[in-house]
């Protein structure tokens, strides 16, 4: 399996033909042989959306997979007018909206200050996005919080043992994949899958590798940087000309790539 669009539509497509329904957190029981897509949307709204996108232009019906936001990230802003029109496209697009928790934003003594914390959040999340948010994955969790059984109330834990014991878990975290996805799917090896991906790896076209697709990424966000800027300074192009940047940019992505 790449990280490309093509090869994440394959797996989809593979999914369907070999009888797997597409569930969410909340209906996997539903049917005797279902898969869960779970994203965490660690870096990128931009990247979520474009995978939303694919994922309705195959499967038109949705395949329901959640999408875990984070509230406390310094990559993104889901206050922003930019941030709420993105997810308001992931939900349109049959995505669901889950939230992300990242401990490390806080100084967490115990299970009660952890379950206050992510009830903070989740409410934050529901008001920004107007749908209510009642599913939690953790981000650069400790080995404190994530071997306990953690319970959060009137929320769907999706690192508790359902999830992972029920169902075979697969991951493409830190860009790998630890198992034969292809071959757990292509030999249907478990009836219940519970896949987490990360759209922020995945593009249109050739795969590149691991170290240019977290250049690429950062030498883009100047770019989006310079935008930002441009929207607040009123005419930045008189004291700073976009060219300018993008000069830069693509000459040293040009010479890495050279
Ligand atoms: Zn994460």
């Amino acid at each position: 399996m790449q990280f490309t669009y093509e090869s994440y539509v394959a797996m989809l497509k593979e999914l369907h033909i070999k009888g797997y329904h597409f569930k969410n957190y909340n209906n996997w029981h539903e049917t005797d042989c279902s898969v869960i897509l779970r994203h965490d949307v660690d870096y990128s709204l931009e990247k979520a959306v474009l995978l939303s996108e694919i994922e309705k232009s195959v499967f038109p019906e949705s395949v329901q997979a959640t999408y875990f936001i984070l509230v406390s990230t310094d990559f993104y802003n889901i206050h922003s007018r930019t941030s709420r029109n993105q997810m308001r496209q992931i939900i349109d697009n049959g995505g669901i909206i889950g939230l992300h928790f990242d401990e490390t934003q806080y100084d967490i003594a115990d299970e009660r200050e952890m379950q206050k914390y992510v009830r903070e959040e989740a409410d934050i999340l529901s008001a920004v996005v107007g749908t209510k948010t009642d599913v939690v994955s953790t981000h650069r969790s400790s080995q404190k919080f994530l071997s306990a059984e953690m319970e959060f109330p009137d929320m769907i834990n999706s690192y508790s043992s359902t999830y992972f014991k029920n169902m075979k878990y697969l991951s493409d975290s830190r860009r790998h994949w630890r198992e034969n996805v292809d071959e757990i799917i292509g030999n249907c090896l478990f009836r219940r899958l519970h896949i987490l991906t990360h759209p922020f790896w995945y593009m249109q076209g050739r795969e590149v590798s691991l170290k240019e697709t977290l250049q690429n990424a950062i030498l883009q966000a100047s770019l989006n940087r310079y935008d930002n800027l441009n929207d607040n300074f009123k005419e930045l192009e008189r004291e700073l000309k976009r060219t300018e940047i993008e000069r830069i940019v693509y000459k040293t992505s040009d010479e890495e790539n050279a």
